[in-house]
This record gives structure tokens, C-alpha cells and sequence, in this order.
């Protein structure tokens, strides 16, 4: 803490000005910038963002120190963010321009098998998966605390070049709701940031098989709220990909052509879909040992 500090009052405008100032500085010199650019209200629109910004938001350790960072993550202040397996770093402009570093310890090996595991049969094709077209269920499995596949803040470490920095400055703050962000346009950094395959949900697809895709089941926000347990800003309908969202990057069997479908296929709530027992891969979560399949 360093409450004695004597720290000017930029402006919003002042900052955003010198955040502009700084990325064309550093773009002259060959560095390439990913900013996060948050259009609307809501800082990430899409399951997999909704669900990164709600599980941080969940843990009381951070519910009260987030929110500093949402307005700098939506105007523009985080000129720089790049996700790699288990890291975050970005550039951030405050008074001066800041370097943010998130280390995530890698998903923990038996948490990623039971899911697979629950997953078996459900997840046909990687772009449901990415858009967060699964059954409710399965939806709630993977955002739990106990069987999830977010991070907790045990297993998250946070840096900041800033004078200020404390356990979480907002710098720190908004790179966190800036990943939520980026997610929405490239959920795929989910599992890289977690460091998991994503592949392995259709090898465990191809192993049972026998069961129909049937359509999953859209999350509505009320469904998230109720499984984080917390408020969400509401949102019309889940959006499909927004204007400036980069091509998801497919690797393997998913079809490209399959794109131009998820509109309507997106907007669809069958019921058809059928039941795996996701309920019984719970309980067998619970029991920490997880029997290998033919392993
Ligand atoms: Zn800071």
C-alpha cells in the first residue's frame, strides 16, 4: 500500500490520449498490439467471456476490487493483451503505460479427465463447444467451483508495473475483465490459457459415438446467474460473433462451412437433445479418483 503517495489526476480523456499516443509509439517500432475494443454495455457478450468475468466475481476475494478495473477495460485503457498458455500479458495506460502480467497454474490434469468424461457424447463438434451450446448440466459442471474449469484466485498470480500496486490495482483489474473481452471473440484461448486441449472432447465424442448431437441447449443469463449465484447484466439474446471477431481457428475435423449455420442453428432451442448421465459423472467427480476408460 502506499497511501502517502502523490499520484496526479489524469483525466479520462487525458489517459485515453496518451493510451493512443503510447500504441502508436509502440506499433513504429514493430510491436504488434491485440487491444481489448469493448463495444456496448457489457464488457463480453457470449458464454465463455460471461462466464470468465462471473467466476472472478464469484470468489469474495475479488468481487470488491474488480469493478475499478471495468471502466478502464471498456474505454480502451488495456492497449495490449495477449493470452498464452497459462499466462496474460498486457500493456495498460494509466497515469504512465503499465505492464500487467496473470500467471494460471494449468488445469489440473484429473479435474480436465472427468470432464472429458461428462463431456463424452455431448460435445460432437468444436463450435458449439465454443459458442457454450451445451446442455444446462453439462454447463454446470464446467462452471462449477468444485468440478469447473476456471481458475480460482488460489490459482491465479497477479503483477502490475504501477507504484501503486497493491493485490489487485486497476490495471490488474481490467486486464481480467479485458480476457473476459477476449474471450468473446476468441473463446478458443479458454483451453489455452487453461492448457488443455480442446481436441480431446472429440476423441472422448468418437469413443461412445452411438449417441445423436441433438441441439444443446442454449445458457440463458438467468441460468448463469443462478449457477454463479450472482447478478449478470442482461443481455438480449446471446449474440452470434461480433463484427470485428477474428475467424475462429479450427483445428482438425470441425468444418468451416459450419459457420454460416450457427445463426440459426444458435437461436434454436430443441429439446431433443439427449440425456447423458451428466449427473452420475458429478457424483463420480466427487469421489476424487477417476476410473480411466479402457485405459
Ligand atoms: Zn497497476
Amino acid at each position: 500500500m502506499s497511501w502517502g503517495f502523490y499520484k496526479p489526476y489524469v483525466s479520462r480523456a487525458a489517459r485515453l490520449a496518451k493510451a493512443s499516443k503510447s500504441a502508436a509509439k509502440l506499433q513504429k517500432i514493430g510491436q504488434k498490439l491485440d487491444p481489448v475494443v469493448i463495444e456496448g454495455r457489457s464488457i463480453a457478450k457470449t458464454f465463455w467471456g460471461k462466464a470468465w468475468c462471473q467466476n472472478l466475481e464469484a470468489y469474495s476475494d475479488y468481487e470488491n476490487r474488480l469493478p475499478r478495473g471495468r471502466s478502464y477495460a471498456r474505454n480502451g485503457s488495456v492497449i495490449d493483451l495477449k493470452i498464452e498458455t497459462g499466462s496474460v500479458a498486457a500493456l495498460v495506460q494509466g497515469s504512465s503505460l503499465y505492464k500487467v502480467s496473470v500467471t494460471i497454474n494449468p488445469l489440473a490434469s484429473g479435474r480436465w479427465k472427468t470432464f472429458v468424461d461428462a463431456a463424452t457424447g455431448q460435445v460432437t463438434n468444436l463450435l458449439d463447444l465454443l459458442q457454450g451450446r451445451l446442455s444446462k448440466e453439462l454447463l454446470e459442471f464446467l462452471t462449477s467451483k468444485q468440478t469447473g474449469l476456471f481458475p480460482s484466485p488460489k490459482e491465479i498470480r497477479l503483477s502490475c508495473s504501477c507504484p501503486d500496486w497493491a493485490d489487485m490495482c486497476k490495471h490488474v483489474a481490467a486486464v481480467l475483465y479485458g480476457v473476459g473481452a477476449r474471450l468473446d471473440s476468441k473463446p478458443e484461448l479458454f483451453f489455452t490459457l487453461r492448457g488443455v486441449d480442446m481436441q480431446d472432447l472429440l476423441a472422448a465424442a468418437g469413443r461412445s459415438a452411438v449417441l445423436p448431437v441433438g441441439a444443446p441447449t442454449e445458457i440463458e443469463d438467468g441460468d448463469l446467474s443462478s449457477i454463479f449465484g450472482v447478478e449478470i447484466e442482461s443481455v438480449a439474446t446471446v449474440p452470434t460473433a461480433p463484427e470485428n471477431t477474428a475467424p475462429i481457428r479450427k483445428k482438425g475435423r470441425s468444418s468451416p462451412s459450419a459457420k454460416t449455420t450457427d445463426k440459426s442453428a444458435g437461436n434454436k432451442k430443441t429439446k431433443a437433445a439427449k440425456k447423458v448421465p451428466v449427473r452420475k459423472a458429478i457424483k463420480k467427480a466427487g469421489k476424487a479418483s477417476i476410473q480411466k476408460r479402457n485405459a
